[in-house]
């Protein structure tokens, strides 16, 4: 079992794109729901704040470490993880899985329209993949019950739920006893990604772990989630002490 670190509360696996394929494997075999997160810095300071979600991540089945800052994070806490595990590039390599086994995924979140050209593109772009059902991300509660009968009735083998943070993760712990899919993980804006409404950033950016740049040059309006990751380096750096990491 993958060793887990102990970042400001929060527990992240200290899992690589390899690992983090096998467990999603096995939960795709084994019976219930498995909850898959993907925290970066500003999800970490957030679960600082809001009960809920540190709730949820603790309880989720696996914590990826997408974001350059918990890599840093890690390191400064003299337990490097391995590496960056982005949801995007994650999520692409267990949709080419559920393509080769002829398993199916729900694409559940952002505006109207965006999940269903995501399902397109999606299945373009692993052959054989099952897009077994699509809906938007703007509902009233009372429309709740709704979703889950649409989604059990799809009983999709992953659900990915794009409906932003913490949103996304208290959904899936909300009905977590009750949503037949086998995995279901919170994909923030991926489908927004692969719809092609919203641009990833250039290779050279991803390489460097330099996207909240690049973001920042797209969408100037971000500037105060920027600072989120220096303060969070503070934060860290502050919140050394402790036990920093446990077996899972
Ligand atoms: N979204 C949604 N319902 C909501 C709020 C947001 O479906 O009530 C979608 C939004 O359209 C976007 C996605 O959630 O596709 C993620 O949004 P954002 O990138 O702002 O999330 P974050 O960066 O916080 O994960």
């Amino acid at each position: 079992m993958a060793e887990r670190i102990n970042i400001m509360g929060v527990p992240v696996d200290m899992v690589n794109y390899d690992e983090a394929l096998a467990r999603f494997r096995s939960f795709v075999e084994e019976e219930g729901v498995s909850l898959i997160v993907t925290p970066n810095s500003e999800i970490v300071v957030n679960a600082g704040k809001n009960e809920a979600l540190m709730d949820a991540i603790k309880q989720a089945e696996m914590v990826i470490p997408d974001g350059i800052g918990l890599v840093y994070a890690s390191k400064l806490l003299g337990h490097p993880l391995q590496e960056r595990v982005t949801g995007i590039d994650f999520l692409g390599k267990a949709l080419e899985y559920l393509a080769q086994t002829g398993k199916t995924a729900f694409l559940f979140g952002s505006k109207p329209g965006i999940a269903e050209r995501a399902a397109e593109q999606m299945e373009k772009a692993y052959p054989g993949l099952k897009i077994c059902g699509c809906r938007n991300g703007y509902f009233k509660e009372e429309e709740e019950e709704e979703i889950l009968r649409e989604i059990n009735e799809a009983a999709p083998d992953l659900l990915c739920v794009a409906l932003g943070s913490p949103k996304q993760e208290l959904f899936v712990l909300k009905y977590k006893d009750r949503l037949k899919a086998k995995a279901a993980i919170g994909v923030g804006g991926s489908l927004d990604v692969w719809s092609g409404d919203l641009k990833r950033a250039p290779e050279f950016y991803r390489k460097h772990g330099l996207e909240w740049l690049y973001r920042f040059i797209q969408e100037p309006s971000r500037y105060k989630r920027m600072a989120a990751l220096p303060l969070f380096m503070l934060k860290v750096i502050f919140s050394k002490k402790g036990p920093v990491t446990t077996e899972d």
